[in-house]
Parts: C-alpha cells; structure tokens; sequence
C-alpha cells in the first residue's frame, strides 16, 4: 500500500515535541521526507534519530531553526529543497504561550511583542519561504506530482472562541493565523498552494501541562470540555495529515478545528 504522503516532502516546526513531534512521525510513516525543525537542538536531534530507525525507507532530517528569526525559516526551507529536491508540505506549527501574557491591563508590551513574533510573524515568514519553494517543485511525471503543496499553519480553539482565563497576546496572534491563512489561500489557490489552518483544543502536552499544573486549573477547563478530557497530540497530527495529503484537495482557506467539540458547545454533558 503506498503511504498517503508517498514522494512528498515535509517540513514541520515545532517538531521536537506535541502536535509537531507526533506530525512528523505520521508524515514519515506515510512515506514523507521529513524535516524536523525546532529550537530545542538536542531534542530535535534525537527525535530525527528515534525516527529514522523506524522509517528506514524514507529520509528524516532535523534542523535547529528559531521561527521568530526570518534567516532560520529560510534556512530551514533551504535545507529541505536542498535535501528532498522540493517541499509539498509546510507545517507552521511551533508556538508559545508564555505565563506572564494575561489581560489588556497586565500583560507587558515585551509579552506580547516576544508572543507575536513566534506565533504569528514565526508563521508569514513560513508561509513566505514554502510558497516560494513550492512555485519552483518540479513536476516529476512518472509520480504524477503536481506543483503546489499544502501550508498547514496552527492556531488555536481561542482563536474563536473567548475564554476568561486570558492570555491576551496569545489569543489575538491565534487570531491573526486564521485571518493571514484565509487571505493567502484565496491570493495563491491559482497556484495550487493550499492553506489552512489547524484550530486544536486543549491537549495533554507540554506547552499547556506545564501552564495547568493544579488539579483546580485543569478541572476549571475539564468542566467546560464536551468528551471530558483534554486532546492528545497524536489526535491534532492525524489532522494535520489529512490537510497535507491529497484527499484535502479540494480544502483551502479552512479553520480546521480538531477541538473534541469545544467550539460547538454550549453546556456539556454531565
Ligand atoms: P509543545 O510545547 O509540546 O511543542 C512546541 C514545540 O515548539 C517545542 O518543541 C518548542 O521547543 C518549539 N518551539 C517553541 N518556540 C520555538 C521557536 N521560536 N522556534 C522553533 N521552535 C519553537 O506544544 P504543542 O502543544 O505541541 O503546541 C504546538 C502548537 O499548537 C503551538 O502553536 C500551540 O500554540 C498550538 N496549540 C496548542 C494547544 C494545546 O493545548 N497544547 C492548543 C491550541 C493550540
């Protein structure tokens, strides 16, 4: 059976944990070259070697890259059309959550511009650089590829919905995601480059665990969550490979949410 990603080339960000780290796993074993990039050099690393042992038939790579720095994007997608000779899939998927971001009265203009800079200028430029990479793909006949690729950009379930535990500078760079990506894949849907977004709810990983770490935190979002448990990420990376392979190919511009009903919800079940 070929995998649903056979002769593609990937890049995620974010990959040396969570959503990113599941993603590349599922690209890999779905038959992607994969780039993994993080700025956690180690943990990229040994996470490219993990994985490539258990993909042997595809090539896995990793690369340490700061999404908030323009130079590092490009570099990165540099090295993946270096390496796989073109790139079919951008995930934009690293972000923070920083625990000082709060409300309008008391988040730090240093929160909220550190907060913009990765989660939302961290994405253009992604965007930036995989289109232009993108236009180049060569079509290769005898796999039947098409020029194009699949950008998936990750935002967030309070990008659309509000929450009274703030976080400010997050929830209004989530926002920004989802407008920036609408825009870019109406201008580039021509081209056959698609965007989306990906709108997870709350999971079980490091970057909200580590912010939620008292039973009262957890169970004041539990209560409000319809199956009664927070995603995991592997559950956000089987979406994420749904928008990269060809059976979204006609899903563009979308909001994607992979939130276990959250959006939808006005009271839970008890
Ligand atoms: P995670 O903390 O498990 O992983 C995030 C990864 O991004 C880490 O490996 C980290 O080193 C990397 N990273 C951070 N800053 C970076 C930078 N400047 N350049 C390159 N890499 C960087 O988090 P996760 O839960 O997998 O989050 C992934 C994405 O999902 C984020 O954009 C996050 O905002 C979004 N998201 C998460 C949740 C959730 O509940 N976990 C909910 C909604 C949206």
């Amino acid at each position: 059976m070929p995998g649903r990603l056979q002769y593609k080339a990937a890049l995620v960000t974010g990959a040396a944990s969570g959503i990113g780290l599941e993603s590349a796993i599922l690209f890999a074993l779905e038959g992607a070259n994969v780039l993994l990039v993080d700025i956690n050099e180690k943990a990229v690393e040994d996470a490219a070697v993990k994985l490539a042992k258990t993909t042997p038939n595809v090539k896995v790579l990793a690369t340490k890259a700061d999404v908030s720095k323009e130079a590092d994007i490009k570099a990165a997608v540099d090295k993946a059309v270096a390496e796989f000779g073109r790139l079919d899939v951008m995930f934009n998927n690293a972000g923070i959550m920083h625990p000082a971001d709060d409300n309008a009265l008391n988040t730090e203009e240093r929160i909220w511009d550190m907060t913009m800079q990765v989660n939302l200028k961290g994405v253009w430029w992604g965007c930036k650089y995989a289109i232009l990479a993108m236009r180049s793909n060569p079509v290769d006949e005898a796999k039947v590829l098409h020029t194009g690729g699949s950008i998936i950009n990750t935002a967030s379930f309070v990008a659309i919905m509000g929450a009274a535990t703030p976080q400010l500078a997050y929830t209004a760079s989530k926002g920004a995601v989802l407008a920036m990506t609408r825009e870019l894949a109406m201008v580039h849907a021509r081209e056959g480059i698609r965007l989306n977004s990906i709108c997870p709810g709350p999971l079980k990983t490091p970057l909200l665990m580590d912010f939620l770490n008292t039973p009262e935190k957890r169970d004041r979002r539990l209560v409000h969550l319809p199956m009664g448990r927070f995603g995991e990420a592997v559950e956000l990376a089987k979406g994420a490979l749904f928008l990269a392979s060809d059976e979204s190919s006609y899903v563009t511009g979308t909001d994607f949410k992979v939130d276990g009903g959250l959006s939808s919800c006005y009271v839970t079940p008890i």
